[in-house]
């Protein structure tokens, strides 16, 4: 069974175009039996995702730590919840169990989780998937940030041309299933040589 974490808002977000993505992912992964990654809560996109899996009988793992599981806003209907202790180890155990990643819209959160990947992925420390789903552009000016770190030499271009960008998630899933990792040598190499001057 195939395996994929969902990062996204623990809020809604205030046009529905962000709730019908968030759907329209739940449903592609009811069509192809697909379970569900995710942080685990009751709430903004999040619950969406969560609860269009499991009103088709599809499995739903959330991984929380304790201290969000405090404050209320775990979801208790979940096929099962993996309770961590801290932030950093429940990236390590949504990673360990997934077999690709996809971003939705969502804040500092998502954010954290979506570069915590990209930065794995670079290192070779793991090596997935991760496709980040630009719903009505949303994703746009991050990306485009993206392009002056390319320009201001903090990025390496051909990491930055890795990364796996579609408005529709159906395309977006094809591209993740044909993703090449990077070899890393060479960069390092670069890095040696660049810092000798
Ligand atoms: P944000 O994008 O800031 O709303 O944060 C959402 C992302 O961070 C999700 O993918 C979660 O894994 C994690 N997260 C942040 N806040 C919560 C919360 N209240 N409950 C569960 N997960 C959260």
């Amino acid at each position: 069974m195939v395996k994929i974490c969902v990062f996204c808002g623990s809020s809604m977000g205030y046009d529905k175009k962000y709730r019908q993505a968030a759907k329209e992912v739940a449903d592609y992964f009811v069509s192809n039996d697909i379970s569900l990654v995710y942080g685990g809560a009751s709430v903004g996109l999040m619950r969406i995702l969560a609860d269009t899996l499991l009103e088709n009988n599809k499995e739903v793992i959330g991984v929380m730590p304790q201290l969000l599981i405090d404050k209320e806003v775990a979801h208790h209907h979940i096929s099962q919840m993996i309770v961590v202790e801290s932030m950093s180890e429940r990236k390590q155990k949504m990673v360990e169990l997934s077999d690709g990643f996809i971003a939705l819209p969502g804040g500092f959160g998502t954010l954290d989780e979506l570069t915590e990947v990209v930065t794995m992925n670079q290192l070779r420390i793991n090596d997935k998937p991760l496709g980040i789903l630009n719903v009505d552009g949303y994703f746009d000016k991050l990306l485009e940030f993206f392009d002056h770190s390319v320009e201001c030499g903090f990025v390496r271009p051909e990491y930055r041309k890795n990364l796996i960008v579609s408005d529709n998630i159906t395309t977006l899933m094809t591209d993740m299933q044909k993703y090449q990792p990077l070899s890393m040598g060479k960069w390092v190499e670069d890095i040696k040589i660049e810092s000798d001057h």
